[in-house]
């Protein structure tokens, strides 16, 4: 006869829902006798969620899209849920807990998986209203009012959820700051030389960081909402405030029913993760082990699987977690390993730092320098995984452990997936090795989704996409399976293949592609890449009636929509060179339209928040004064940049502006996998930064210079020096070469930098193709350009000679009113968009 065993789950967090998902697929395999009823009890009023990836709910997903279940799949299961109900008591004696309410419930097994809440240091008026924390959805619904109505917003705690908070707080519009009481960021992860460039990269992204401040209170104020005051008599004025100063363990309920627990808190558990009642577990950021608490969902997991095999009769342990970390914080790349502080004794530490880009790189070796201990590394975590893998496998590391960080070592050992061994743990949240991959290969798995599905790598943080997709297609070539490079479900072929498609069978439209080569109805994948390949190749106007679905917002406006729903005006500057009568044109433009306008830092001028039925009129002006469309909004040529040169600047070699010229006019319409920026500077002193440019042109005493696939923007690449002293026609010739071979074998979307360093055989290969003609394709990739050369149009001169392509510029289909939501108000002299307060305000005005 088979017996019920009752068990209850208390928390529905990441690690309570991970124990239930353990238990239904551990119990398929294990004695039928026993029938296993699990009740899940949630203080929440929804299902688990996502808690590592709460901050997308600021950048548009729902609550949702961060659901790890719903109550279907919990019923299919088998599993009862109730939301809402917070346990407030345990009999550890008669087995039943008890349900705010009254209502109570029996157990055979319970697992306490309460997690942890936000600590709110004890500070004077830390209570008030818009005094907030970051922990559920509840919470992030709060901090969006708050920020509707606030102008200033601060994070008090300066670690990793602290500046995580602080971005949202920066996304919402409001001027951010970081309060912190130690001397820097994220003190846990990283150490002193990291905080600082950590600190730097961070005020330069706009957030104020002030460290070593303790708060001591928090007082009304006129000038904002609240005032910090600080210990050492500073202050610092506020309307909102956000508290981020650590966690501690929702350990209540084995306080009142007296299970054992640690001096400052937490539930004390054992290697089978069982509290000091042999029925009761504990998992997740309650539950404290060896005098430690785990606040990060990894070890979670780990505990929620040994708990639930306990609870099945198996005997597997916890035996700690590694917390090594990457992430990126406001776009900033920040990696932890292992003994960042090099506590080890006798331990020794290798440092780089590179001021001028912001990179901090440290690791941590063993006394006889061959094991890594830890690392830290701030501004660029390329060497991340390598690392990583060194230390968790022990691995011997090379003579010189150094060339581990260092950029330019030429014997820079990058551990490739071969590399590793089995044990190798490739996914920490799930615990998942390379062993675990090979073995989902081995057992038909062919691609990178179907290893997600059947091990889960890769569905935890995140952190370890790039080498599980490493592993499996370094396996899945092993065994001579052809690695899956679709662009998408509707066509089986890699953008480089549908390009040569697109070009062999003289394919104009995507109609006739995804008839003739695709299927289904197209996507948001293969219609813009299609759209930019038929720009590519045969340079089409892209407002044509058959190209307008493929395009995406700023193409189909041939503007930049900014975050107020106007959009930029960008007339092209060739080289930065204009002459008076057209700035004279600009500003009045600017001046009529009351347009913002700025120079940017590709030597042009952004006229700013145009509304779209504007734009028609302002490009009439602009191009009956001679200039023509920027391309700003396209995958295409953007600027090419110059000094002065040999013209006007004393230790110039060559006319760098001629060339610029030349170089901007030759290759202005050529639409592209991405943007493409280009500069040419007039000697060595690299006045136009042409070594971070994708194409960088610097001339010499013989001629000139070319540097390729360099980029500044989020990552930072330099460029590599592809060939020297070249005359004007060889120049061009190889940029022809160049640029057509990016196009035709890129994948979508990405940059030049990202390309060459995919590019089989690198600089080299690059080398071989554009200067031997090694693949004997040189006549046709300048054919090609020299056909985008000679199609060229100005794409806004084309659309307002059409009167009805200018039908579409409206903001309303069936009205030809404005969007009224568009308000602005003045700063510095000129007009720039109302944040939400200043709205409400300029319409209350208005309408009295
Ligand atoms: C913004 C943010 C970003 C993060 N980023 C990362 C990251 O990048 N990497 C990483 O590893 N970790 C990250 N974390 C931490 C990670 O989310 C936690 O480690 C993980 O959620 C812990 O899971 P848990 O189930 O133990 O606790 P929780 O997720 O806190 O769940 C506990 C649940 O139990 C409920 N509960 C509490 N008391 C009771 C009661 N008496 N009765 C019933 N229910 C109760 C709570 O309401 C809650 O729903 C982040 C956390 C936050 C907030
Ligand atoms: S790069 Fe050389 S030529 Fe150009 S402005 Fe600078 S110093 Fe002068
Ligand atoms: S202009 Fe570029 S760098 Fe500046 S905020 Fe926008 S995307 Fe970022």
């Amino acid at each position: 006869m088979s017996s019920l065993k009752q068990i209850l789950v208390v928390g529905n967090g990441m690690v309570g829902h991970h124990f239930v998902e353990q238990l239904v697929q551990l119990k398929e395999n294990t004695d039928k006798s026993v029938t296993y009823k699990i009740t899940v009890l949630s203080a929440e009023p929804r299902l688990a969620y996502d808690r590592v990836h709460l901050s997308e709910y600021f950048s548009g997903k729902t609550a949702d899209d961060l659901a790890l279940t719903n109550l279907d799949i919990y019923a299919q299961w088998g599993v009862e849920v109730k939301t809402s109900a917070k346990v407030i008591a345990i009999d550890k004696v008669q087995r039943f807990v008890t349900i705010e309410g009254g209502e109570t419930l029996a157990y055979d097994k319970l697992v306490i998986a309460t997690g942890s809440y936000p600590f709110v240091p004890p500070i004077k008026g830390n209570d008030q209203e818009h005094c907030l924390v970051y922990r559920t959805i509840e919470d992030l619904e709060a901090i969006q009012a708050s920020a509707q109505v606030s102008n200033v917003g601060v994070v008090i705690g300066g670690g990793l959820l602290g500046l995580e908070a602080a971005n949202a707080l920066k996304q919402l519009g409001l001027e951010t700051h970081v309060v912190e009481f130690a001397p820097q960021l994220m003190a846990v992860q990283i150490d002193q030389g990291g905080g600082a460039v950590l600190k730097d990269k961070i005020e330069e992204l706009g957030v104020k960081v002030h460290t070593q401040k303790a708060t001591t209170e928090i007082v009304k104020s006129d000038q904002s909402r609240y005032k910090l005051v600080f210990s050492d008599d500073t202050a610092l004025e506020t309307d909102l405030i956000l508290f981020s100063a650590g966690i501690r363990p929702h350990d209540e309920l084995a306080k009142v029913s007296d299970l054992a627990m640690g001096e400052r808190g937490g539930i004390v558990i054992n290697n089978q993760c069982l509290t000091s009642d042999e029925n009761i577990y504990a998992i997740g950021e309650c539950a404290l082990w060896n005098n430690f608490i785990f606040g990060l969902v990894a070890p979670g997991y780990q505990m929620a699987k040994v708990a639930a095999s306990h609870i099945l009769g198996d005997v597997n342990s916890f035996t700690g977690a590694d917390m090594s970390t990457k992430l990126k914080l406001m776009g900033v790349d920040v990696g932890s390993i292992g003994d960042a502080h090099g506590k080890t004794p006798l331990s020794q530490s290798y440092t780089f730092e590179n001021q001028p880009e912001g990179i901090y790189k440290k690791i941590v070796v063993s006394e006889d320098k061959t094991q890594l201990l830890g690392a830290v590394l701030v501004g660029d975590t390329s060497d991340y995984d390598t690392l990583l893998q060194y230390m968790l496998n022990g691995l011997t590391l090379p003579e010189a452990p150094e060339s581990l960080i260092l950029p330019m070592a030429t014997d820079k050992p990058a551990l490739g997936a071969d590399a590793l061994p089995d044990s190798a743990i490739i996914c920490s949240c799930h615990n998942v090795s390379k062993g675990d991959i090979v073995q989902a290969v081995e057992q038909g798995a062919c691609d990178v989704n179907a290893i997600k599905q059947c091990t889960k790598a890769s569905t935890g943080c995140g952190g370890c996409a790039a080498l599980v997709k490493n592993v499996t297609d370094s396996e899945l070539a092993a065994r001579g399976v052809e690695v899956n490079t679709d662009l998408c479900e509707h066509f089986a072929y890699s953008r480089t293949e549908l390009y040569h498609i697109v070009k062999a069978e003289k394919i104009t439209t995507f109609d006739q592609l995804l008839e003739k080569h695709g299927k289904g109805l197209g996507c948001e994948i293969c219609k813009p890449t299609a759209g930019s390949i038929l720009a590519s190749v045969w340079n089409d106007y892209v407002l044509k009636d058959q190209h307008l679905p493929l395009q995406d917002t700023n193409d189909l406006f041939l503007a930049n929509m900014q975050k107020d729903g106007t959009y930029s005006v960008v007339p092209r500057i060739p080289g930065g060179e204009i002459t008076p009568d057209k700035l004279i044109t600009i500003g009045e433009v600017a001046k009529k339209y009351n347009l913002y306008t700025k120079i940017t830092g590709g030597q042009r001028i952004d006229l700013f928040g145009a509304r779209v039925e504007q734009l028609p009129d302002i490009w009439r002006e602009l191009i009956d004064a001679g200039l023509e469309t920027g391309h700003a909004y396209g995958k295409s040529l953007r600027t090419v940049k110059s000094c002065v040169g040999s013209t006007w600047c004393r230790y110039g070699v060559q006319d760098s502006v001629s060339m610029a010229l030349l170089v901007e006019n030759r290759y202005k319409g050529l639409r592209s996998p991405h943007k493409i920026k280009m500069a040419v500077s007039g000697c060595t002193r690299e006045c136009a930064e042409a070594q971070s440019k994708d194409i960088g042109v610097i001339a010499t005493d013989k001629g000139w210079n070319l540097y390729v696939c360099g980029n500044g923007g989020m990552k930072p690449r330099h460029a590599d020096l592809f060939a020297t002293d070249l005359d004007d026609v060889s120049l061009i010739q190889y940029i022809d070469r160049i640029l057509m071979f990016y196009v035709a074998t890129a994948d979508r979307l990405q940059r030049t930098s990202v390309w060459l360093e995919n590019l089989e055989g690198g600089l080299d290969y690059l080398k071989q193709v554009v200067i031997d003609d090694h693949l004997g394709i040189n006549a046709e990739l300048e054919s090609q350009m020299a056909h985008i050369v000679g199609s060229y149009q100005c794409e806004w001169k084309t659309t307002i000679e059409d009167p009805e392509k200018l039908k579409r510029f409206k903001h309303y289909v069936n009205s030809d009113k404005s969007d009224d939501n568009i308000v602005f108000v003045t700063e510095r002299e000129q007009i720039r968009p109302a944040r939400f307060d200043e709205k409400i305000r300029v319409k209350t005005i208005e309408a009295i």
